[in-house]
């Protein structure tokens, strides 16, 4: 029997991606949401939303109490985990079952089986699936590692076995970095999840990562959606998807799919999965590097080549219906590219933005999906994941997908918001890229000294000032008589300049000229400007007066009168690293701060003398809150 109703155990876009399916299967559908999301676009979207605790994860989206709850209360008769969160923890799975609501997902058996790598390795090795060369044993003492890493020989890299999302993995270089490398992986790896158990694997120097979507009902049928190229990465993490790979030849293909069904076969697998694995450019090989059994945030390239519903699919095969299709009806047609649109800035090492969209104008058109967790007036907290939509771009081949990609990037209009459209477009737009030439190692070559904008800001700015000032109301006759300029100057007690303010940035001065060509500027009703200089360049000023500016709450700055470390934005203190007493130098890490999925080293801003810590590990802050003291070092600020 289908369901009545399906709680979402997700936020975001993943719960805006789940409601839509259920919506069009008759479906109710329930939201959970934490404080920080009360207004959140997926809220809106369901028939029914509850709120299941504070904005901070673990006591959210990752409370399974909580949840449970929820889904008892709304009478929920099945769950939807979407990606991240609990999607992948097995206990949560069981729980589930244990209270009458079915996990829309496999068995929790399956999910604690491919959840520890090296676990999965050891069952993909029986199946007869070839796996990365390296180790993967019990023996988790330095000396056995560093003697088995030896084996290797480097470059190696090591992984946290219960890992995920590009988290917990070291390259490592040099035997003699070794064991420095194991410390910081198994410290980082015991706090992101909660095991330092680690294995070590081969490091392919220039890998493609391929992955295979496979669909199972628990009838025993097993079928693939072919497979997708997530190859452009950023420190591990996926940056562009596409479905089909670009030049794989038949073989390999094959070889890839037949492995893929192989292991879900091993393991009897339920409902949708996917397996990755690396290939090895330089030797054509294929190596399986772990199953993710769940949703994948790659997977609407797949449903844009195949025309099949996978979260529709998923519904089906929890509810125990037979998969309705055979191998030979899922055929490819034409090809498809997703863009990862995240609240981060690619210019400054991805940093997270935080701030409320004001605009928001999604591309639409023949062969464009977006799939958003945003909109008009969204807030984009601190406290989750910075990807916030999704571009996807389709056409009959590679180019006229990689074209509707990029005149979708560039038709999108966002502001507000720091976010990294415009480095999705150049990646896009890359002749290398453009030539499939991809791999892990693209965004290094494409981009060798770091991508930047690349953009002209004074004259930006210059432009939104321009249209400031000729949209400004005013009384028409001395508009008309003294002309825009020095009407303004006196508006603006004569001081000739006026101050303008991108996001949450410093507001920058500039003066005022007039400026004719205001062409790719327009004015937002809330007074805002708004400036495209193309190529998905997009920015949203606000124009204040300089008495405003000198009125409004500023941004900490490092100020030399107060040199202690203050929180960036609101987090979770993951660990502090000095104690008073402590000698420390300009720039050495005091404190790591864990928001938005990233550690932040929040650093000594001058050299001298920690004097006080203010905050503890585990302890949850706020953002501008005053964390550690210094007392700076006279004899060096002297010298
Ligand atoms: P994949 O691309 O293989 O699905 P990723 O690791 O890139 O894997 O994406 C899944 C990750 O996204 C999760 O591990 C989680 O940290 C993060 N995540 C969880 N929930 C959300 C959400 N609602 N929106 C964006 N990202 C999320
Ligand atoms: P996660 O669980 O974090 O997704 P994966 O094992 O799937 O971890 O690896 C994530 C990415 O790390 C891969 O897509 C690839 O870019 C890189 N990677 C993983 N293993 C290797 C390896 N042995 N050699 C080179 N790169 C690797
Ligand atoms: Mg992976």
């Amino acid at each position: 029997m289908m369901f009545k109703s399906i709680i979402v155990a997700n936020r975001g876009e993943i719960a805006c991606r789940i409601i839509r399916t259920c919506k069009e299967m008759g479906i109710r559908s329930i939201a959970v949401y934490s404080e920080a999301d009360r207004n959140a676009l997926f809220v809106q979207m369901a028939d029914d939303a509850l709120c299941i605790g504070p904005a901070e994860a673990r006591l959210s989206y990752l409370n399974t109490e909580a949840i449970l709850n929820a889904a008892r209360e709304s009478g929920a008769e099945a769950l939807h985990p979407g990606y991240g969160f609990l999607s992948e923890n097995a206990e949560f799975a069981a729980a589930c079952m244990g209270a009458g609501i079915t996990f829309i997902g496999p068995d929790s058996e399956a999910i604690r089986l491919m959840g520890s790598k090296i676990e999965a390795k050891k069952i993909a090795r029986l199946a007869g699936v070839s796996v990365v060369p390296g180790y993967d044993g019990e023996d988790q003492s330095p000396g056995t590692l560093a003697t088995e890493a030896a084996k290797i020989t480097p470059p190696l890299i090591i992984k946290a076995s219960a890992g995920g999302g590009g988290r917990g993995m070291r390259r490592v270089d040099q035997q003699g970095d070794f064991l420095t490398a194991l410390q910081s992986a198994q410290k980082e790896a015991l706090a992101a999840f909660g095991s330092d158990a680690v294995l070590l694997e081969k490091y392919i120097e220039r890998p493609r990562h391929i992955e295979v979507q496979v669909l199972c009902d628990s009838h025993g049928t097993v079928l693939h959606l072919h497979e997708r190229d997530c190859s452009v990465q950023r420190n591990h993490q996926k940056v562009i998807e596409e479905a089909p790979a670009p030049d794989l030849d038949p073989a390999t293909r094959q070889r890839l799919t037949d492995s893929a069904l192989k292991l879900a076969k091993a393991i009897n697998y339920t409902s949708a999965g996917t397996v990755e694995f690396i290939l090895d450019r330089d030797s054509g090989e294929i190596y399986f590097l772990e199953m993710n059994t769940r949703l994948q945030v790659e997977h609407p390239v797949t449903e844009m080549i195949t025309g099949i519903d996978l979260v529709e699919q998923q519904i089906r095969i929890a509810s125990g219906e037979a998969l309705a299709m055979t191998q030979e009806q899922i055929e490819v047609r034409g090809w498809a590219i997703e863009a990862r649109v995240a609240a981060e800035d690619p210019a400054q090492g991805y940093m997270p933005q935080t701030g409320t969209i004001s605009v928001y104008e999604p591309p639409s058109g023949p062969g464009v999906r977006c799939d958003s967790g945003v909109t008009r007036g969204s807030s984009i907290t601190p406290w989750y994941d910075s990807m916030i939509t999704k571009v996807i771009g389709f056409g009959a081949d590679r180019e006229e997908a990689r074209r509707t990609l990029l005149s979708a990037l560039d038709d999108y209009r966002l502001g507000g918001v720091g976010h990294n459209l415009a480095f999705l477009y150049d990646i896009t737009d890359h002749p290398t890229f453009g030539d499939a030439d991809i791999d892990t190692t693209f965004l290094d070559r494409a981009f060798p000294d770091g991508w930047s904008a690349g953009e002209d800001m004074i004259s930006l700015r210059q432009k939104a000032v321009a249209a400031w000032l000729s949209h400004r109301p005013v009384s028409p006759s001395p508009w008309q008589t003294l002309g825009s300029w020095r009407l303004t100057a006196q508006q603006t007690s004569d001081a000739g300049y006026v101050y303008v303010r991108e996001n949450d940035e410093a507001p920058v001065e500039v003066q005022i000229a007039h400026h004719g060509d205001t062409s790719d500027v327009r004015i937002l009703s809330d007074g805002q400007i708004f400036v495209t200089a193309g190529r998905a360049r997009n920015h949203v000023f606000e124009i204040l007066l300089p008495e405003q500016v000198l009125l409004a709450d500023r941004k900490p700055t490092s100020n030399p009168d107060d040199p202690g470390i203050r929180a960036p934005m609101p987090g979770l203190i993951s660990e502090i690293r000095m104690e008073p007493g402590d000698q420390v130098h300009a720039g050495d890490t005091v404190v790591v701060l864990e928001a938005m999925k990233l550690m932040q080293n929040l650093a000594a801003p001058v050299s001298g003398t920690v004097t006080a810590v203010h905050c503890d590990a585990g302890e949850t802050v706020n953002g501008h809150d005053l964390l550690v003291d210094i007392t700076p070092d006279l004899t060096e600020t002297e010298s």
